[in-house]
C-alpha cells in the first residue's frame, strides 16, 4: 500500500530536568512524579492533538492542517499545558510528606514543547502507529539545542520559523536563535520563556 505524505503540525513535549530528577533519587518516588506529570500533560494535549507515543521522558504528538484551522488554538493548547504541568508539580511537591531527594526536587522539573510544521507520514506496523520523515527527525533534533545555554530558561517553548508562519502568528513576543543540525541545515527558532507566560496567566 502507498502511503500518502500528509502535512501538519508535530509537537514534542519533554520535560527538562528528568534525567538528573531519576539518577540522583530515590527512583520509586522518581518514577511516580515522573508518571504523575507525564500524564497531565498527555491528557491535555490529547484535547487537540493525535498522541503518536511516550519517548521516555517526552510526548510526541501532532496535528494534520486539516484538523487544525486556527494556529491560536495551539497555542492556547501549550499555554494550558504548561499550567496543568506546574500546577500539578507544585502540588506534588507541597502535598510530599517524605524527605526523599526525589520528593524534594520536584520543584527542579519543568517542561519544554518543541513546534514544527511540516510534512510526515503515518506508518502504521501491526496495529502500532508511528510518524516517519525529515520534519519528524528535525523536531527531535530540535531537543538538543542553544536556548538554555544562551538564556539560562529550562520552561520554554520553541517554534520553528516556518511553524509560526504557517499558524500566522506574531514572531514579536519571541526570542529569535537558529540551530545547526547535520543533514538538515540551519533552522530559525522562535523561543518564549514559559516562566514569564505562567505568571501572566496567573495573575
Ligand atoms: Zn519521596
Amino acid at each position: 500500500m502507498e502511503r500518502k505524505a500528509q502535512a501538519g503540525y508535530l509537537v514534542l513535549a519533554d520535560i527538562s530536568g528528568y534525567t538528573s530528577f531519576i539518577a540522583k533519587t530515590e527512583i520509586e518516588h522518581a518514577e511516580k512524579a515522573i508518571s504523575i506529570l507525564l500524564e497531565d500533560i498527555i491528557e491535555k494535549l490529547d484535547d487537540v492533538l493525535t498522541i503518536v507515543k511516550l519517548e521516555g521522558d517526552a510526548v510526541f504528538a501532532y496535528i494534520s492542517d486539516d484538523q487544525l484551522s486556527n494556529g491560536n488554538a495551539l497555542l492556547e493548547l501549550l499555554d494550558n499545558t504548561y499550567l496543568i504541568f506546574r500546577d500539578s508539580a507544585k502540588a506534588l511537591h507541597s502535598q510530599a510528606t517524605c524527605p526523599c531527594k526525589a520528593c524534594i526536587a520536584i520543584p527542579t522539573l519543568d517542561l519544554k514543547f518543541f513546534v514544527h510544521h511540516g510534512e510526515y507520514i503515518v506508518q502504521q506496523v501491526a496495529g502500532i502507529r508511528d510518524l516517519l520523515g525529515n520534519d519528524v527527525t528535525l523536531i527531535h533534533r530540535l531537543a538538543k539545542n542553544h536556548v538554555t545555554e544562551s538564556t539560562g530558561w529550562n520552561g520554554y517553548v520553541l517554534f520553528t520559523g516556518n511553524c509560526l508562519e504557517q499558524m500566522q502568528a506574531d514572531k514579536k513576543p519571541f526570542v529569535q536563535q537558529a540551530e545547526t543540525y547535520e543533514h538538515l541545515g540551519n533552522v530559525d527558532t522562535y523561543v518564549m520563556n514559559l516562566h514569564v507566560r505562567y505568571d501572566e496567566m496567573k495573575k
